[in-house]
C-alpha cells in the first residue's frame, strides 16, 4: 500500500454519528493507529491525572476541553513515532481555533452525517456516563456552532468527503472504503 495516498485521514460529524465505530474499523483495516480525543480525555480522567482535574465538570456538562491543552495532546500524541504510518484521527480538531492553531495536514475528511434526530436516538441508548439529556443537547449545540464553520473551511479545501451515516455500520464501512479504493 505504499502508493496509498491517504496517510492521515479525519473522522467528522455529530456524536452519534457512528465516527468513533467508523474511524476504528478504518485504522484497523489499514494497519493505522486510531487516536480518539474524546476517549484520550476519558482515559486521563480515569487516570485521574494531576493537572487534569476540572475535565470532570467540562466532561459532565457537555462542554469542550480548552484548545490550548487540546491541541498540545494532540500534538504531541502525533509526533510519537507509531504514529508516522498513518493515523484516523476521531474528534480532532473541533474549532476553527483548534485548527489554526494546530492543523495536522489531512489528506482527507470524511464527514459522517446524520439528522439530530437519529444522532439523539442512538445517543440515548448507549448509556455512556456523559450522554445525559443535557450533555448531549450542549455537544449537538456546540457540534453545530464550532465544528460546522470547520466543515465549510475543509470544504473549500476540496478535502471534505460526505459519507451517509444513516445506515448500518456495514453499509457506512462500505461507502468509506470505497471512496478509499479499499476492497472491503
Ligand atoms: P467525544 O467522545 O468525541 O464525544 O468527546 C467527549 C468529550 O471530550 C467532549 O464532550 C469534549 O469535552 C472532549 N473533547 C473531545 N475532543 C475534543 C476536542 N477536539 N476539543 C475539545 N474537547 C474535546
Amino acid at each position: 500500500m505504499n502508493d496509498f495516498p491517504y496517510k492521515k485521514i479525519m473522522m467528522v460529524g455529530p456524536q452519534g454519528s457512528g465516527k468513533t465505530t467508523q474511524a476504528k474499523i478504518l485504522a484497523e483495516k489499514l494497519g493505522y493507529k486510531y487516536l480518539g480525543t474524546g476517549e484520550m480525555f476519558r482515559e486521563i480522567i480515569q487516570k485521574k491525572e494531576p493537572g487534569f482535574e476540572q475535565l470532570v465538570e467540562l466532561f459532565e456538562k457537555g462542554q469542550l476541553v480548552d484548545d490550548q491543552t487540546t491541541c498540545e495532546l494532540v500534538k504531541s500524541t502525533l509526533n510519537k513515532p507509531e504514529y508516522q504510518d498513518g493515523v484516523v484521527i476521531d474528534g480532532y480538531p473541533r474549532t476553527v481555533a483548534q485548527k489554526n492553531i494546530f492543523d495536522p495536514g489531512f489528506d482527507i475528511i470524511l464527514y459522517i452525517k446524520v439528522a439530530d434526530e437519529i444522532a439523539i436516538q442512538r445517543l440515548s441508548s448507549r448509556g455512556r456516563a456523559d450522554d445525559t439529556p443535557e450533555a448531549i443537547e450542549k455537544r449537538l449545540d456546540i457540534y453545530h456552532h464550532e465544528t460546522g464553520p470547520l466543515l465549510d473551511i475543509f470544504l473549500n479545501e476540496g478535502k471534505l468527503w460526505v459519507v451517509d451515516g444513516e445506515q448500518s455500520v456495514e453499509a457506512v464501512t462500505k461507502q468509506i472504503f470505497k471512496r478509499l479504493g479499499i476492497n472491503f
